[in-house]
């Protein structure tokens, strides 16, 4: 597996350790406000060899407490199993960003016990992910990736980022009803300030949510949700 990224220390990748980021290139899906745009088209130019990871997080032992593993989509590359499996027995807990296409894969992680915290976004409502995935039945994917991790990852977050025309209270309020009963689910505001995978979709307009905006999103999705947080 070829690695595009590592960030050596991270306090805010992995909730409650202080971690590395490890980036996997390559994402199947077009999220306008993408901003890992490099990444998403796998046009990333760095890389690092399995092995160099390996050893530097031999290196940081003692020193850091998990490896947060992003993209990118991670669970499209074959090697993630194998990659998580190298990490675990180094004895770091895994946190894995994931878009929710792949539930297979998740299952194979948590039941052979390879992940410790998934963190999965959910764009919009799920009948309407038109703007983030060209494939028509995503939805269905999406819906058996909730129910994998809810069912059964030792933990998680959902999380969406809240950029117009996308997010309001009725579509915030759809999405934690897909989501209802999960332990917590994140409403994280979009930074306007990012260069975006469409260079267009902050130039012509402002999708940014003010902070009263985003605080009144809160209320419409708490109620399906054990805990709803702003972060
Ligand atoms: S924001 Fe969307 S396009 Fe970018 S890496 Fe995540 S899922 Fe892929």
């Amino acid at each position: 597996m070829i690695l595009a990224g590592l960030q050596k220390n991270s306090f805010i990748d992995f909730p409650g350790k202080i971690s590395c980021v490890l980036f996997v290139t390559g994402c199947n899906f077009i999220c306008p406000y993408c901003h890992n745009a490099d990444l998403a088209r796998g046009e990333y130019p760095a890389r690092f060899e399995l092995t160099a990871i390996i050893d530097f997080l031999k290196s940081r032992r003692g020193m850091l407490e998990g490896v947060a593993i992003t993209g990118g989509e991670p669970t499209l590359d074959r090697g993630i199993v194998d990659l998580c499996r190298a990490v675990k027995a180094l004895g770091y807990p895994v946190k894995l960003d994931t878009n929710g296409s792949r539930p297979g894969v998740l299952r194979q992680l948590i039941s052979e016990h390879l992940v410790d915290f998934i963190a999965m976004d959910i764009k919009a409502p799920l009948h309407d992910y038109s703007p983030f995935s060209r494939n028509p039945t995503i939805h269905e994917q999406m819906t058996a990736s909730i129910r994998t991790i809810m069912e059964s990852a030792p933990a998680y977050e959902f999380r969406t980022t809240c950029a117009a025309p996308f997010i309001n209270g009725t579509t915030v309020e759809a999405i934690a009803k897909s989501i209802e009963g999960a332990a917590c689910y994140v409403l994280q505001p979009f930074n306007r300030r990012a260069a975006c995978l469409d260079p267009e979709f902050n130039q012509k307009q402002d999708p940014g949510l003010s902070a009263d905006e985003m605080q009144r999103l809160k209320p419409r999705a708490a109620p399906f949700v054990k805990r709803c947080v702003i972060r």
